[in-house]
């Protein structure tokens, strides 16, 4: 009995003991009577969009007191004797400036009022959430991330003259160890959810190169995958481009011009998700359609060079040809999707050509020039020679030959008998080069020769034979045929 009684007591004692601790503990840990192992009220990025960073934590320009908001104008606190004092525009909450800003966020996480009312801790256990007195009892930071050596915190003020509220800053555990004034204990760890913060480095990419992005988070379990998706111009729906877990880059080339959205989705080892959703063009440099002739002025017979080319647009250019002849009133297609760098084309009229070239890029812009070349041809001359006179019963050669018009030359002959009043047609024919004629009676023979070329050019040569019996030797012409027949044309 007595042993249980002893028993009992200790029972009691150690029981009274712990209580007063938990007493103790519970009142200086948090007067508010949060627990110690739940999660902040709010998370980081609440506390991050709601006191953005670069503005201030003031009521510049207001009445009264604006410790839920921030404006867009800095404090000119004023300074005397080296320290700056307070203007009448910075925020208050239990406390001003750096201090009274920590205070707020604490108060956003835990419901706590002042934070040097939590208990102190050391540097080696400091955890999102803590608050930080420092640089020689000047300046107080509100934690927000902790790894190794590497602190980031967010603060107000830090140049003493604006109340100006960052986010993200980082320093080491080691160097503010050099001016540490004390480590405060928030009641939990600091709640700092998954958040995507995948930016682009630029909203513009040009046609044909790439767009890199960067994936980014912060918060939820480390251990990040990304997937990418883009929604092209005119779609209504996201394509996905990078699955998860393929690279945390992408490095792609959007198509086609106009406005792309791309989603980026981060998953965390616990497979919670943060969808982003950025922006941007592609533009493309001015289509321009630089196709050209090579002359403006060509020989019959000869082709003519036409440049095909353009820059600018999207990639992937077709070009038309369309001429619009002489003899024509209104264009014919040459050449529909051309896709070679030139091309030739070979005149068969003389006279003024209108040539017409499109160019359409992959995406169906399009832009014409045009161009007008002129074909000429020399004067038709009729070169033919025949002899003036032979024996009658031998043969007269007639040796036919042009230059000159646009070639592929017809030959017509005529022959006027002594014994006849009018001409007759011997020979009309393409592919003849030389006539036999043979006189049977003595006597004058005329002769009329008329070349046509492919035009309907003529050109005519007139002969006059004499045929005579008496005559010894007949004297054929032995001429260098120079001149072009026409036929190899
Ligand atoms: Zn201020």
């Amino acid at each position: 009995m007595k042993k249980t009684i002893i028993r009992l007591l200790k029972l009691l004692a150690v029981f009274c003991f712990a209580s007063a601790v938990s007493i103790i503990f519970f009142y200086s840990n948090d007067s508010q009577g949060i627990k110690a192992d739940a999660a902040s009220k709010v998370d980081l990025n609440y506390l991050m969009k709601k006191y953005p960073d670069g503005k201030y934590w003031n009521h510049v320009g207001m009445s009264r007191n604006n410790a839920d908001g921030w404006t867009d104008k800095p404090c000119r606190h004023y300074l005397v004797g080296g320290w700056y004092k307070p203007a009448g525009t910075c925020n208050s909450f239990y406390g001003i400036q750096c201090w009274g800003f920590v205070n707020k966020l604490a108060n956003e996480c835990y419901g706590t009022n002042n934070y040097s009312q939590w208990p102190r801790t050391t540097l080696s256990k400091l955890k999102p959430g803590d608050a930080i007195r420092f640089k020689n009892n000047s300046h107080s930071i509100f934690v927000t991330g902790v790894q190794g050596d590497i602190v980031t915190y967010g603060e107000c003020n830090s140049e003493y003259s604006n109340c100006k509220i960052r986010w993200n800053v980082r320093t080491t555990k080691t160097q503010i160890a050099k001016s540490l004034t004390g480590v405060y204990s928030a009641p939990s760890e600091l709640t700092v959810n998954l958040t995507n913060n995948t930016e682009l480095k630029t909203t513009t990419v040009m046609y044909g190169k790439k767009l890199e992005v960067q994936g980014n988070a912060s918060g939820g379990e480390s251990g990040y995958q990304y997937q990418f998706s883009i929604m092209k111009p005119g779609s209504k729906s996201y394509e996905v481009i990078q699955e998860f877990g393929i690279s945390d880059k992408l490095s792609y080339i959007p198509t086609p011009s106009g406005s792309h959205k791309l989603k980026v989705i981060v998953r965390d080892r616990k497979g919670k998700t943060d969808d982003k959703i950025l922006g941007f063009s592609v533009l493309t440099y001015r289509f321009i359609n630089k196709s050209t002739i090579e002359k403006n002025r060509v020989k019959y017979g000869d082709q003519i060079k036409i440049n095909l080319a353009a820059t600018g647009g999207s990639f992937g250019y077709n070009f038309r040809i369309m001429a619009i002849k002489p003899s024509a009133a209104s264009p014919v297609i040459l050449r529909n999707y051309c896709p070679y760098s030139t091309y030739y084309y070979k005149p068969w009229e003389t006279g003024t050509y209108r040539i017409f070239i499109d160019a359409t890029d992959r995406e169906g812009r399009s832009q014409t020039v045009e161009y007008d070349f002129t074909v000429t041809a020399d004067k038709l001359v009729n070169t033919s020679v025949m002899a003036d006179n032979v024996k009658t019963g031998d043969t007269a050669v007639l040796m036919l030959s042009s230059k000159g018009g646009t070639g592929q030359y017809r030959y017509c002959i005529e022959v006027k008998h002594p014994w006849r009043k009018e001409y007759i047609t011997l020979r009309s024919s393409y592919s003849i080069d030389t006539f036999n004629f043979h006189p049977t009676k003595d006597g004058v023979y005329y002769f009329k020769v008329t070349v046509t070329d492919r035009l309907g050019n003529t050109a005519q040569k007139k002969f006059k034979l004499t045929a005579d019996s008496a005559v010894k030797n007949t004297i054929q012409y032995e001429t260098n045929r120079t001149a072009d027949t026409g036929l190899k044309a």
